[in-house]
């Protein structure tokens, strides 16, 4: 049997998700190529030209997620052609409080002179977005990867594609895969909550208005997404089973109950759940290869802060080789550069969930205080707000 030729690439991105193709994008932009390989087909459509008002029954093809995406993020992805114009729902104002005691703040966007606080898209049509962007020839899709073999200066990748095996070299392998598997570099700490994941109607309309609230089971996040609230409603697995198996009627009542009565839900779409857990890999660079988004950090969802993150390490690494080149000291610079963000999103959107998910009385008083001083004193308010609108532009 004859060998297939060795092809030969500068920057090889594995996993052609929301951060592997900004990543691929900001380095087209700046001249350099990549190459971007997915075990899934390449994504469908263009999300700009999708509707913000088609509402629930549109969002039952494809991944139900949607993602809050913050100021920061939109401006990184109009700089590669890339904003779903029309897909994105801003957000506003966002409302805070704890179901069962007092306390709540209210963030607006007219305090920061922004148009918005955040936009809410679905993953979908943020990946078609990106997607249109892709030239015919960035994206090898349907793979299946058989080996990964680092050497002193190249990673050789083998893999299927079409029937046939291919081997790849290049200088610099970049993981985009998203949430890794069991891997010994990377730490677990399991929230033991599940995200059940839904579309509803609101009436009164949601007037741009995200909503967090915390519950005992842990935090029900409502975000505005066309005529529509995602809703992501976080609960220990025994309870999302339950949530899981309901019939629509029932589930409406449990949110009902979970929300408060200031707006009725209707029109419930399918449900979807993820488990969820906080997982940090130790390094993000070794030899040639380098962690990016998900692979590197899986956050909670609660304050929306995962593909944010994401997208800013994919920026990040994209100036650094457009202005140093693809070496060992561009991959040393930019894992010591992405230190505080990562480790600074991932500790405050831990202590949230660790802080309200329980209905211990001390702490659900020293909560309710909490957001009422969040409410009174704009300092502290400005400092949280900053830090969704921004990231780590905000720090310290
Ligand atoms: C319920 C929920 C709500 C969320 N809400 C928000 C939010 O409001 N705001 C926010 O910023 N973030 C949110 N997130 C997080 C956000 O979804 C992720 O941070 C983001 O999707 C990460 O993007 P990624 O490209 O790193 O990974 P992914 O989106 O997981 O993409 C990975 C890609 O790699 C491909 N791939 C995987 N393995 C292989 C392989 N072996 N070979 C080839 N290809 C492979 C996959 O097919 C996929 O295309 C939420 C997450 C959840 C679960």
């Amino acid at each position: 049997m004859t060998e297939a030729a060795v092809e030969h690439v500068d920057i090889l991105i594995i996993g052609a998700g929301p951060v592997g193709m900004t990543l691929h994008l900001a380095l087209a932009a700046g001249g350099q190529k990549s190459l971007l390989l997915d075990r899934r087909p390449r994504p469908a459509g263009d999300g700009a030209s999708g509707s913000s008002t088609l509402g629930v029954r549109q969002a039952q093809q494809g991944d139900p997620r949607a993602l809050a995406l913050s100021h920061g993020a939109r401006e990184l992805l109009e700089q590669i052609n890339s904003w779903p114009t029309r897909a994105a729902t801003p957000i506003e104002t966002i409302h805070v409080s704890q179901k069962g005691g007092f306390g709540r703040t209210l963030l607006d966007r007219k305090e920061y002179e922004l148009p918005a606080l955040g936009y809410v898209v679905r993953y979908r049509d943020l990946a078609a977005a990106l997607a249109a962007k892709l030239a015919d020839d960035a994206l090898l899709d349907d793979i299946a990867i058989t080996g990964i073999t680092p050497a002193e200066d190249h990673v050789t990748v083998a893999l299927s594609h079409a029937g046939q095996q291919r081997t790849i070299q290049t200088r610099l392998l970049i993981h985009a895969e998203g949430t890794p598997d069991d891997d010994p570099d990377v730490k677990v700490s399991d929230y033991v909550q599940h995200a059940v994941v839904c579309e509803v109607t609101p009436t009164p309309g949601h007037n741009k208005r995200a909503w967090e609230r915390f519950t005992p089971d842990g935090p029900l996040a409502l975000l505005p997404l066309g005529d529509e609230y995602s809703i992501v409603f976080t609960l220990p697995p025994a309870k999302a089973d339950a949530v899981m198996a309901m019939d629509d009627e029932t589930f409406l009542a449990t949110l009902q109950t979970q929300f408060g009565q200031r707006m009725t839900f209707s029109r419930p779409g399918p449900r979807s759940r993820f488990p969820l857990a906080l997982r940090m890999r130790d390094t993000l660079v070794k030899g040639n290869e380098v962690w990016i988004g998900n692979t590197a950090q899986t956050l909670h969802p609660v304050s929306g802060q995962g593909f944010n993150l994401g997208i800013r390490d994919a920026w990040q690494l994209a100036e650094i080789l457009l202005e140093n080149g693809v070496d060992r000291g561009s991959l040393e610079n930019y894992a010591a550069s992405r230190r505080l963000d990562r480790q600074g999103s991932a500790f405050f959107t831990d202590r949230i969930v660790r802080t309200f998910s329980n209905d211990f009385g001390p702490l659900k008083l020293a909560r309710g205080l909490g957001l009422l001083a969040l409410d009174l004193c704009p300092p502290a308010r400005h400092f949280v707000a900053k830090r969704m609108i921004w990231g780590a532009r905000a720090w310290p």
